[in-house]
Parts: structure tokens; C-alpha cells; sequence
């Protein structure tokens, strides 16, 4: 029994050691430059397209969360400014349609493939988890957001297509 609570007390000290140094590390991984530098930057703005039905579910608050492709390296602080986005009922968005059994160039959008609709929601990011697990693929990125405390839903839009945002008055 001796023996077994000896064990457990080596092991926990080892682990608050351990828990102890990672700061420590963590700096020196800044200090060099290495994979943690990125995490210590400032916190950025992503202006992105937001298809009407996640909009919808967002500004209602049943929707808390994001998955995106992680091509922005979206971190933990940032803001989003999502932008309802109606894409093209013909390519769905892709600029891509199939026309007897070949895919074609959309001839039916522009170059978005779409159209704004002039509303967009701000949140921030509360929380990211990168894919590489729980069947999440590496390339994806899953955040918790967070709507801003004066959020209000529906929105107003202005008669000029403006959305009255008290951050843009
Ligand atoms: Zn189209």
C-alpha cells in the first residue's frame, strides 16, 4: 500500500511539475519563433459569407458555433462579421453547374455567385477547436461564437440597405 500511495505522490508531483514548466516552455516556443508564436497575436476581424439559413439560426441564438475551413487561422478572441449571402438557386453558390451531364461555367451569377442581402451579424469567437479529431478533418476548424451583448434580432436594416449597427453609427 506504502508503495502505491509513494507511486501516486511521484506521479502527481511529476504532473504539477509538468503543469508548472508549461508556461515557461510556452514562452520559450514564443521567444524562438516556434509553432506557439501565432497564438500570441492580436486579435483579428474576418468578414465572411454567411448562407441565409446558418444567418437565421445565428441572430435567433440557436446556432453558437462555426465550422469553417481553417484557411484564416481563426483564433480564440477574434471577431467574425458574417454577411448573409443568398447564393445563386442554379450553381448553389459554386459558379459550377451541371448541364447535360457536364459541369459548366453558371451563366445565371456574376462573379460572387450570389447576392449580399445586406445584413450581417458580428460575434465573436469564444472558443476554437481544430479538426484533427473527433472525426473533424484536419482542414476544418469548429468555434464557439458569441453574439455581442446589445444583439438584436431581427435586425433593422436601414431603408438605404445599411444595417443599423450601434458600432457603425
Ligand atoms: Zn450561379
Amino acid at each position: 500500500m506504502d508503495e502505491y500511495i509513494r507511486e501516486g505522490a511521484r506521479k502527481n508531483s511529476a504532473l504539477i511539475r509538468k503543469m508548472q514548466g508549461q508556461p515557461e516552455a510556452h514562452a520559450t516556443a514564443e521567444a524562438k519563433g516556434g509553432s506557439h508564436q501565432q497564438e500570441v497575436r492580436a486579435h483579428q476581424h474576418h468578414i465572411l459569407k454567411c448562407w441565409p439559413e446558418y444567418f437565421e439560426a445565428i441572430g435567433q441564438g440557436r446556432k453558437t458555433f462555426e465550422v469553417r475551413e481553417n484557411d484564416r487561422n481563426y483564433q480564440e478572441g477574434d471577431s467574425l462579421e458574417l454577411r448573409e449571402f443568398e447564393p445563386c438557386k442554379r450553381c448553389d453558390g459554386s459558379g459550377r453547374m451541371w448541364d447535360c451531364g457536364d459541369k459548366m461555367e453558371c451563366v445565371q451569377c456574376g462573379p460572387s455567385h450570389g447576392e449580399y442581402t445586406m445584413r450581417w451579424l458580428f460575434c465573436k469567437v469564444s472558443y476554437v477547436m481544430k479538426g484533427g479529431s473527433f472525426g473533424v478533418s484536419p482542414r476544418h476548424v469548429v468555434m464557439g461564437i458569441k453574439l455581442p451583448a446589445n444583439h438584436q434580432w431581427p435586425i433593422a436594416v436601414c431603408p438605404n440597405g445599411e444595417v443599423s449597427d450601434p458600432r457603425r453609427a
